[in-house]
């Protein structure tokens, strides 16, 4: 569901804006792998200039995301600052405001659409493959239980039976 500012409405009088805002995280149409934990707040801060506006937007967020190794469901903190200039006029390749500014075509400045700002601010902070921790042990492909919970030696024993020594064991044994 789109969020819109008239920015050209809002900028008659002000030079800048400032504001709160509160997204309900379904607003986000966000992909279903993502569970809200809260709604996302939005401190947003935005001056006009020339060629467009630049817009600094602290959020703060949390999902609830799917560990790629576990697959268990865990907390992720995804609250962050971003600086993005809004240009007015199409963007060519290259010509840019300096590597840490992201610049986007503003196509209409009387529909500016918050939320699909903050959307694509959430996908960007989401890694890849989300872990719970750095260390997840992930499950094993042997048994399928989760191995941070309950360590199993399906796989040391896997190595073991392979291992030359357990072969030439074998060998001997049948002799
Ligand atoms: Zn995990
Ligand atoms: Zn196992």
């Amino acid at each position: 569901m789109p969020f819109l500012i008239n920015l050209k409405n809002e900028f008659k009088k002000e030079k800048f804006i400032e504001r709160d805002y509160e997204i309900p995280f379904e607003d986000l149409d966000l992909p279903s792998e993502y569970r809200a934990l809260e709604d996302v707040k939005v401190h947003l801060y935005i001056i006009k200039e020339k060629d467009g506006y630049a817009l600094s937007m602290d959020f703060k967020s949390g999902v609830d995301l799917e560990c790629g190794r576990c697959l268990e469901h865990f907390d992720m903190d995804l609250s962050g600052t971003s600086n993005i200039f809004l240009s007015k006029k199409k963007l060519k390749g290259g010509e840019l405001h300096g590597a840490d500014l992201d610049v986007r075509y503003l196509e209409d400045e009387e529909h500016f659409n918050l939320n699909e700002v903050v959307r694509e601010e959430i996908i960007i902070r989401t890694p890849m493959k989300p872990l719970c921790d750095e260390n997840c042990k992930g499950i094993c492909p042997i048994c399928g239980s989760n191995k941070n919970e309950n360590p199993c030696s399906c796989e040391a024993e896997e190595r073991r039976k392979n291992s030359p020594f357990a072969k030439l064991s074998k060998l001997l044994e049948n002799k």
